[in-house]
């Protein structure tokens, strides 16, 4: 797993630390699980009910579906 400089850049793990957060794209109700995109690096970021991590293409697809990708 990556240290949490190692995720996104700058920009947005500051919009996380201070609470503004990335763009939201989506959520999974019954997962619990919120999808955001940086609008600067394009990192994908899902969020649970206590953390964020980076996401991967394939992460995103299992959790959102397909067409969230098609909409770049
Ligand atoms: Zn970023």
């Amino acid at each position: 797993m990556k240290s949490w400089e190692e995720q996104g850049c700058a920009l947005c793990r500051r919009q996380w630390e201070t609470a503004e957060r990335p763009d939201f794209v989506a959520e999974n109700v019954p997962m619990h699980v919120e999808l955001y995109r940086c609008s600067v690096c394009r990192t994908w970021w899902t969020m649970d009910e206590r953390l964020a991590f980076e996401a991967t293409d394939q992460e995103v697809v299992t959790y959102f579906g397909g067409d969230v990708l098609n909409d770049k």
